[in-house]
């Protein structure tokens, strides 16, 4: 079939027709369990009546104002129950339409909130070398997949990369996992030495690195020395839980995990669970005020920001988790999860490590799992599994990041919320099958 989409072309795609629950079936009728929710997106599944019907709503009502000339109940009720679930200190919501907008938002944010505060020298941006903010130029800067920046380069916003907190690879074999915590954090000292951190904006960080690297969670104590080292030097800390915020860890937000507060958080993909195009950035009141007492607004904008339609999809994907305990769902499921996965795939040959929180987990694919050894990146093990998964039914996510220096491969799984026991048991039978096959291609 040819195809006018600009991307991967319907000869390559399974077309999709309709979804149910955990699975999405396709032209020809074919039923895949949505172990990944696209990239960790759907997390009520794909029939969620709630959210349809306060959709249509919605769309009865008001289907758009412009944030130029009204608010709306929906934005203002969505606010409001997203500042209930947010970490103390936060208080203020910006709705966008997805997690770059959120990222890009976050940015600008902290810029204008230094110039405002007296401070205009402050204008780089740290961030981690294992991550991803978005695609958009000053998402896309942050990110740490040096080949996604390549060819922009030139139009990048100044930012600067540390290591990562990753204890599969980077802890010393006789250290523990808090003092490698704090060695990895201090990594971020040194760069604002090293930078000068009066010029220093702010340091962006994903809690539990998603699309890179697989689910990776942070060493214990980790966020607590950054949130001390962004406070001793005046760098606001912007988390970005685009990926792993909205319940997906088991928390409704993943920094509630590391018992810190950041200045700045963005979300996205739960959010709307795929049933609308939103994100938003909350801050605190700190830096709302100086910018509301300062110039008066944030010089920012967009066409959809604060969209009702999205706003009003967006409340309902809360009201739904709440109303069927689904936070709590998710750390029974996610110990369920893990648990299979342990018993499966714990001893397989090619598995280096099984990691994540809740039901973000994430599977590295090692050579050689003595030494650690990634597979060649020019094989793409991550995508073929990917492809021998849909064969069997099954949607994983590949994460394919960067292995000190090289590629490395790792799966994510992040199934929907409602997903059952037994759906977890053919989840990881299907995975199982699918990993096996994918490698015997390759050995
Ligand atoms: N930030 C993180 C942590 C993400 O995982 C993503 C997308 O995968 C983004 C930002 C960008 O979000 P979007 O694709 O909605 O622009």
């Amino acid at each position: 079939m040819s195809s006018h989409v600009f991307g991967r072309s319907a000869a390559q795609l399974p077309t999709a027709l309709r979804g149910d629950g955990c699975y999405l079936y396709d032209a020809e009728g074919r039923e895949y369990l949505d172990a990944c929710g696209g990239a960790a997106v759907s997390c009520l599944g794909h029939s969620d009546a709630h959210v349809k019907a306060a959709i249509t709503r919605q769309l009865d009502a008001l289907p758009y104002a412009h944030t130029g000339f009204f608010t709306s109940e929906a934005a203002e009720d969505l606010a409001d129950l997203l500042i209930q679930h947010a970490p103390a200190g936060i208080d203020r919501v910006y709705q966008l339409s997805g997690g770059s907008e959120a990222v890009e938002a976050a940015i600008k944010l902290a810029r204008q909130f230094h110039i405002e505060n007296g401070e205009p020298q402050r204008h780089r941006l740290i961030a981690r070398r294992q991550s991803y903010h978005g695609n958009t130029l000053g998402a896309l800067a942050a990110g740490g997949n040096a080949w996604r920046r390549e060819k922009y380069q030139p139009l990048l916003v100044e930012t600067y990369h540390i290591d990562p907190c990753f204890e599969y690879r980077h802890r010393a074999e006789d250290e523990s996992l808090e003092a490698y915590g704090h060695r990895a954090a201090n990594a971020l000292e040194a760069e604002l030495l090293r930078l000068g951190p009066e010029t220093v904006m702010a340091f962006i960080a994903e809690p539990v690195v998603g699309a890179t690297a697989g689910a990776v969670t942070a060493a214990p104590g980790y966020f607590r020395r950054i949130r001390e080292i962004c406070d001793q030097y005046g760098v606001l800390l912007i988390l970005d839980e685009v990926m792993c915020g909205m319940g997906r860890t088991g928390y409704m937000f993943a920094s509630e995990a590391e018992g810190i507060t950041p200045d700045i958080v963005t979300i996205a993909k739960g959010l709307g669970a795929g049933y609308a195009s939103i994100g938003a950035m909350l801050c605190t009141g700190r830096i709302y005020d100086v910018i509301a007492q300062g110039s008066g607004s944030f010089q920012h904008g967009h066409t959809y920001h604060g969209h009702p339609l999205a706003a009003a999809a967006a409340r309902a994907v809360l009201e739904s988790m709440a109303s069927q305990g689904l936070i709590a769902q998710v750390q029974a499921r996610g110990d369920y999860l893990a648990a299979a996965l342990q018993d499966r795939l714990g001893q397989h040959a090619h598995v280096g490590d099984l990691r994540g929180r809740g039901l973000f987990r994430g599977i590295e694919l090692v050579a050689d799992r003595a030494s650690k050894r990634p597979f060649d990146p020019a094989l793409k093990l991550h995508q073929r599994i990917k492809a021998q998964a849909m064969a069997e039914g099954l949607m994983v996510y590949p994460a394919g990041g960067t292995v000190d220096g090289r590629e490395g491969d790792h799966v994510l799984i992040a199934p929907p919320f409602i997903i059952s026991e037994a759906q977890i048991d053919t989840l990881v039978d299907r995975f199982a099958t699918a990993l096996d096959r994918a490698i015997d291609r390759v050995n």
